[in-house]
């Protein structure tokens, strides 16, 4: 098994998208290896890392010149060293990671952790795990990527790597292998677009990202153009997406707005031209695609780089104001689209759209390099001291499903996407989950403002949900051996609780109409194999969201046909429904991180996804239980036989969490006896 560490941060935002495509490169290509991608000033610093994102967000937006100034601490030797040793916290925590898990290679996406690594291994006489560093920056690249050592240095492309050897970084450690792009680029390659035609449709794909505020008047003077159709992704804006929704309704099938969305790979290969600002993933991405692009916006500093290589590769232009995009549309795709042929030649040239396999491999190459010990670790492992108890047969007892059927991604209303969900839960040893994002009618009046505003799945997004998951649920069994179900949560929202009702379909193959009668959709369910479950069917006590009680006011049309209703949806228990003898499950509802701490179902039946829809639809063997941290994973599966075998348990859980509190904990575990009735 060959450990790899991928660090990163969100500062910028080539930095994390380099991190995780090379994380899904790597497990593409390799079954053996285990790869955790971490951001440390998340971890370490949490609430004040938000802050400085924040900070460093709205400097970008109001203040191009104030961050610029900023940049350069990072680039200036003394000022940057007075910076590092602030970063006290953040060394301690790397220490103790590196020591903890012992990876076989650690790979950087960020500048300052080369200094950091340095720093703790000041002292020694060998690192223990061969580093590579990945430079998300392109020409203009901030010398804290170099001025600490590396063993190797991978950069996007020539221009760069010269840039890091004349300021005398040995040849033979730099590699121009390309910008980590996502692993699609490489595996889904169409036939290249050809130069549009005078009256073909020029298509045109525009991504806000910052400096929203001008966006509507530049896509109204575009719209002005002949024969040109326009893509818009606005990222995780809602209000901005409904706003634009709205204002460019009258050019009807001229003009897409998409939300936050997983597929820009393939819009990238489907689109002429794409109008975006400078960033790294998004310029490498562009130049991966073969898609010539238009730069509306560089942030001074950071940015400047991946202008420039533009300029220098020849496969797009940079608009110095906003006002010269649309005539640079217009210019590109005149004379026969001589212009758009150039850039499109010139593309062909550098395109390296297989950059992240080619680098997994050197980063597989490298791992394979260094001695094995044989020793497991704790951050790759769910929670090795407590699978040794249950080895050597001290605690015993059954094994129990910690499972979840009720979550929301970022694809509605959710806080995270869905990658992070299912690492979110993966870590925590969950056995199953099943994703249930909302999805409303949108012919009646509450679906189309809710889906408007973000809360539900759009309907031209629901092939993406579907392929996405498929995606997943791969990517989970390998790497967690969690299952993971494809689901919905049909929301039938009426005027008053009596007619609102929400319908989770869990197990789900194919999409279903929302327009469809509850009843209908049940059906459908049933067809695919699914489960019809009724999700907080009762009155709850919390101030969030409305309460739904049309399938309970139903009861005697829908208790024939649903699978099972929730007992229990997040802090909520419905006993109302446990009085009817109703087949239960209890779920999080899961939207954001806080959730997790909530009603959860175990099961006792085998491991697979028929199994578990069977034994939810005979109900028999099914426990709830309140979950907390620290009890998660095998702790929480395995039924103690009396509470003397479960005592050294909290105590090793102690010591694998070593910042859980004890006393939640105690209890915690009292309560799931209680439940399960031992
Ligand atoms: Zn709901
Ligand atoms: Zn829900």
């Amino acid at each position: 098994m060959k450990k790899i560490l991928i660090l990163t941060a969100s500062f910028g935002d080539g930095h994390n998208a380099a991190a995780r495509n090379l994380r899904d490169a790597i497990e593409l290509i390799s079954e053996d290896a285990k790869v955790e991608v971490l951001d440390l000033f998340e971890s370490t610093y949490g609430t004040l890392n938000s802050l400085m994102k924040q900070a460093y967000q709205g400097l970008v937006r109001y203040a191009p010149t104030v961050w610029s100034g900023v940049f350069s601490v990072f680039d200036n030797p003394t000022l940057f060293r007075s910076q590092t040793s602030s970063l006290g916290k953040l060394r301690d925590s790397l220490a103790v990671l590196l020591h903890d898990t012992e990876p076989d290679v650690v790979v950087s996406c960020y500048p300052v952790y080369s200094h950091i690594i340095r720093d703790i291994f000041r002292d020694h006489a060998e690192q223990p795990f061969r580093f590579i560093t990945v430079v998300t920056d392109s020409i203009s690249v901030c010398s804290a990527w170099y001025r600490a050592p590396s063993d190797l240095f991978i950069v996007a492309n020539a221009p760069t790597s010269e840039v890091l050897t004349e300021a005398g970084v040995p040849k033979h450690q730099v590699k121009a292998l390309g910008f980590p792009v996502s692993p699609v680029f490489a595996r889904e390659q169409p036939l290249p677009l050809a130069a549009p035609e005078r009256g073909q449709r020029r298509k045109v794909l525009y991504v806000i990202n910052t400096g929203k505020a001008k966006a509507g008047k530049s896509i109204d003077r575009l719209l002005k153009l002949p024969d040109l159709d326009l893509t818009i992704t606005v990222g995780r804006d809602a209000t901005l997406k409904a706003k634009l929704s709205e204002r460019l309704r009258e050019h009807g099938d001229r003009v897409r707005v998409y939300g936050w969305t997983n597929q820009m790979p393939r819009l990238l290969m489907s689109h002429h031209l794409v109008i975006a600002k400078a960033g790294g993933a998004m310029v490498q991405e562009a130049i991966a695609a073969r898609c010539p692009i238009i730069i509306n916006q560089v942030i001074p500093g950071q940015e400047e780089g991946n202008a420039q290589l533009v300029r220098k590769l020849g496969v797009g232009a940079v608009a110095e104001k906003g006002k010269e995009v649309r005539d640079l549309v217009e210019e590109v795709f005149a004379h026969r689209s001589r212009k758009w042929q150039d850039w499109r030649d010139n593309l062909e040239k550098v395109s390296q759209p297989d950059a992240a396999i080619r680098i997994a491999e050197l980063v597989l190459e490298e791992a394979g390099r260094v001695n094995h010990r044989p020793a497991p670790t704790k951050l790759f492992e769910i929670n090795p001291s407590q699978r040794s108890v249950t080895a050597s047969g001290q605690a015993g007892g059954s094994r129990m499903l910690l499972c979840d059927f009720h979550i929301h991604t970022n694809y509605s209303d959710g806080r995270l996407t869905l990658p992070e969900v299912i690492d979110f839960y993966g870590r925590r040893g969950f056995d199953c989950i099943c994703i249930t994002d909302h999805i409303a009618d949108p012919r009646r009046l509450v679906g189309k403002f809710s889906e408007l505003l973000n809360f539900t799945i759009a309907p031209s997004q629901l092939d993406e949900y579907f392929d996405m998951l498929e995606q997943e649920r791969r990517r989970a069994w390998r790497k967690y051996e969690m299952i993971v179900m494809t689901g919905l949560e049909f929301n039938k929202e009426g005027l008053t609780r009596k007619t609102s009702g929400h319908l989770l379909g869990i197990g789900l193959t194919a999409p279903i109409s929302p327009a469809l009668g509850l009843v209908e959709i049940v059906a459908q369910i049933h067809g695919q194999g699914g489960l019809a479950v009724a999700a907080h069917p009762h009155v709850m006590k919390s101030a969030w969201g409305k309460n739904t009680l049309f399938l309970w006011e139903n009861q005697e049309v829908f208790a024939p046909i649903l699978d099972a209703w929730e007992i229990a949806n997040r802090n909520n228990i419905f006993t109302p429904v446990g009085l009817k003898r109703f087949a239960f499950l209890a779920n999080s509802d899961f939207h954001k991180p806080k959730h997790i701490y909530s009603w959860k179902t175990l099961l006792h039946c085998e491991k697979d996804v028929e199994a578990i829809k069977d034994c939810i639809r005979r109900n028999e063997h099914v426990s709830l239980t309140l979950y907390r941290d620290g009890l998660s994973g095998e702790a929480l599966r395995t039924v103690p036989r009396s509470p003397e075998t479960a005592i050294p348990e909290l105590m090793t859980l102690k010591s694998v969490w070593p910042t859980a509190r004890t006393g939640c904990k105690t209890h915690g575990w009292e309560w799931d006896r209680g439940l399960m009735g031992l």
